[in-house]
């Protein structure tokens, strides 16, 4: 049964994971529910400590997770990638290792306030205009998939759903900032903000883009493309065809 020491142990074996951005992914179905593996993904991970019969893991932008094991969850740490058994709750990936939790049966988020942290796209209603504003804030130049991925400009949004956002709202993740009008990046938040509000009520719409390089364009049959983009290198997925205006690096 895990008990203070254990979550003690559990927060050590995490904290190789410290500091990097972390790709979220819940396997098991109830932990899908959740949503949680969305909230974090693509956001730093900035500590792990055991608090009581509770592992919390604090991310950029406030946001914590609250992981209580009960008698059977568990956490470990190993080398990214390895092969997977059963299908846990969460796995946040880094660089060479991946920590993964199995049995729950408890993860939950909760928000910090923090003041450098941008308008939650989960708010009901989301505030646009202000998310508008910090976006505006930016380098002209700066590509608007890089800066919907800075949670300070907009929280909550991960690598998925920016993917899918923008490409629903047709609008390719390399165009600059000074390139996209208030209306198209409007567009893009209401699109990231209608698909986390339905994944966090179960209604998961499927992915157009995400993970589907070389495949063709659920809309147009294009083919879609990706390429890393931005400090992180976070693997940006777009169809030319139907998403144009910047196709990354080499203008191809
Ligand atoms: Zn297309």
């Amino acid at each position: 049964m895990p008990e203070g020491d254990a979550l003690h142990r559990a927060a050590r074996r995490l904290q190789p994971l410290v500091g990097q951005r972390v790709q979220a992914e819940s396997p098991h179905p109830r932990a899908a529910v959740t949503g949680v593996a969305e909230r974090v993904d693509g956001l730093r991970l900035e500590a792990v400590e055991a608090v009581g019969k509770n592992l919390l893991l604090r991310f950029e932008g406030g946001v914590v997770l609250r992981s209580h094991l009960r008698m059977r969850g568990r956490w470990f740490v190993r080398p990214r990638g390895a092969a997977v058994l059963g299908r846990p709750w969460l796995v946040l990936r880094g660089d060479r290792l991946e920590a993964v939790q199995v049995n729950g049966p408890v993860l939950e988020l909760h928000q910090r306030a923090v003041r450098r942290v941008g308008p939650d796209i989960l708010a009901r209603p989301p505030d646009l205009d202000a998310m508008v504003d910090r976006l505006r804030s930016q380098h002209p130049e700066r590509a608007i998939g890089d800066a919907l991925l800075d949670q300070r400009l907009v929280a909550g949004i991960g690598n998925m759903w920016k993917a899918e956002a923008l490409w629903r709202a047709r609008v390719s993740p390399w165009r600059p900032l000074a390139d996209v009008s208030d209306d198209d990046v409007r567009r893009v938040l209401e699109e990231a903000a209608r698909l986390l509000r339905a994944s966090v009520d179960g209604v998961r719409e499927g992915r157009a883009v995400y993970r589907k390089a070389g495949r063709p364009c659920p809309r147009c049959g294009g083919r879609i493309r990706s390429r890393g983009q931005g400090d992180g290198n976070r693997i940006a997925y777009w169809c030319p065809r139907c998403q144009p205006g910047g196709d990354g690096p080499t203008g191809a």
